[in-house]
């Protein structure tokens, strides 16, 4: 039986493990992380494709999995709806997707605190170390160990996260906190703002435990604003001075920058949007980079999810790139006796589509990244905000399908 290792035991690491032993592979998937991932995460956006793939993987949710709205709409500087657009979209937790993938996936395969430390190939195997010296022989690597990807950079060390010049602030608020006025009038809305140089959306999403039960909801927003190169070194140094390289883990995240997101909020937003950002019980920053290989298939080593790429958050398809990835991966395998062959054809498959994505994120973030103060002031964009209404939050394979453009 043919043996892969999957070095990261998230999204991606997930369903590429669960197809992989569908279609007869023994896998092994070596997860860094000790603690709970499944606590960590916030909203995200469930794109019908990504039911199937789930199905697909032999997943079934037991109990409701996010909060449906039936459109998008745009709110100008005063509160007021300047545009709507209307389209049906279920949107949940994170957590509710990594959950049931972890929970079917075999406990005696799943390695956790086990970090990657090197590997070496020969003809026809691939043996991996982890950091505590325990090695796996396997005829696959497959990296899925996210955007700062060891496997990548042993295998193409020249591809590294480039930074887009913004970062996304993202805050979740349970809904029994929010005011009577905000639960009426914005709760139940997928909202789009343009407060200066920037951009902010927020959506419902489930309660802590999965419920979509009134009242015990919560509220997600996310709120992409510019930071200089320098400022970010300031924002990702913890208070006891140690600078983190590219993200910061949120409890060491200065209240000195939480302070001033509320002064932003106080200044740049309508009044009842202010709450999302002062009634947020937990409150993360995301630097925005991209990550745009040439390449995601080597000498029996595939990298798939943020390891091969990193579409902005504007496309809202991280965890379903993640998924594809696996399930194309998964399918060029099966049956497959050259496993080379096989993972040029997963390239082949995934590189197009992946770019595509990234050229779109690059797209909706451009006004951002470039100090403009809405997207009307890059013309040579071709987007203002009614479009940006419709083209964000979609896989770039539906803009152009459903002439969204
Ligand atoms: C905890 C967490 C929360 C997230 N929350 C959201 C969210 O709310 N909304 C959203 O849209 N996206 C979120 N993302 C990102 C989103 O999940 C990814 O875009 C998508 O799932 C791609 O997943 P991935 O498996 O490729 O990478 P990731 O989800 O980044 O997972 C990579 C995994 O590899 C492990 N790893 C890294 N290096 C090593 C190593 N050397 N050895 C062993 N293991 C290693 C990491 O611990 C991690 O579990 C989150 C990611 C994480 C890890």
């Amino acid at each position: 039986m043919p043996h892969a290792t999957i070095v990261g035991g998230s999204i991606g690491g997930l369903f590429a493990g669960t197809y992989l032993r569908a279609i007869g592979w023994e896998v092994d998937i070596l997860e860094r992380a000790r603690n709970d991932l499944a606590s960590r995460g916030t909203g995200i956006a469930r794109h019908l494709e990504l039911e199937e793939l789930i199905a697909k993987a032999g997943v079934t949710a037991t109990d409701a999995v996010g909060i449906f709205v039936n459109g998008r709409d745009g709110f100008d500087e005063n509160g007021n709806i300047f545009g709507c657009h209307e389209f049906r979209q279920q949107l949940g937790a994170w957590n509710r997707v990594f959950q049931p993938m972890f929970d079917a996936f075999p406990t005696d395969n799943h390695h956790s605190g086990s970090e990657f430390s090197r590997f070496t190939r020969s003809s026809d195997t691939v043996e991996i170390e982890t950091g505590d010296g325990r090695t796996f022989k396997s005829d696959l690597l497959i990296g899925a160990d996210g955007f700062l990807s060891a496997i990548r950079a042993s295998v193409a060390p020249d591809i590294t996260p480039h930074y887009a010049g913004y970062v996304a602030w993202r805050g979740v608020s349970h809904e029994q906190d929010l005011s009577n006025d905000f639960q009426t009038e914005i709760f139940h809305r997928y909202a789009f703002l343009f407060p200066r140089f920037g951009q902010l959306i927020g959506y419902p999403m489930a309660g802590e435990q999965g419920t979509t039960a009134p009242g015990k909801r919560r509220y997600n927003y996310l709120w992409y604003a510019p930071l200089s190169e320098a400022d970010l070194t300031d924002l990702l140094t913890d208070a006891d001075g140690k600078t983190h390289d590219y993200s910061i883990p949120p409890p060491l995240l200065r209240d000195t920058h939480v302070t001033g997101l509320k002064k932003l909020a106080k200044r740049h937003l309508p009044p009842l949007f202010r709450e999302a950002v002062f009634k947020a019980h937990a409150t993360m920053v995301q630097p925005i980079y991209d990550v745009d290989s040439d390449q995601i298939a080597f000498d029996r080593v595939a990298l798939i999810g943020d390891a091969a790429f990193v579409v902005r958050p504007h496309v809202g398809t991280g965890v379903l790139k993640a998924a594809e990835d696996a399930y194309v991966l998964s399918q060029c395998l099966k049956g497959a006796t050259d496993i080379n062959a096989a993972l040029n054809a997963f390239e082949s498959e995934r590189l197009p589509a992946a770019k595509n994505a990234v050229r779109h994120g690059r797209r909706l973030g451009a006004f951002i990244e470039q100090l403009c103060e809405i997207p009307e002031d890059l013309p040579e964009n071709d987007l203002d905000r009614e479009r940006v209404l419709r083209v964000s939050g979609r896989p770039f394979e539906h803009i152009v399908s459903y002439d969204l453009w």
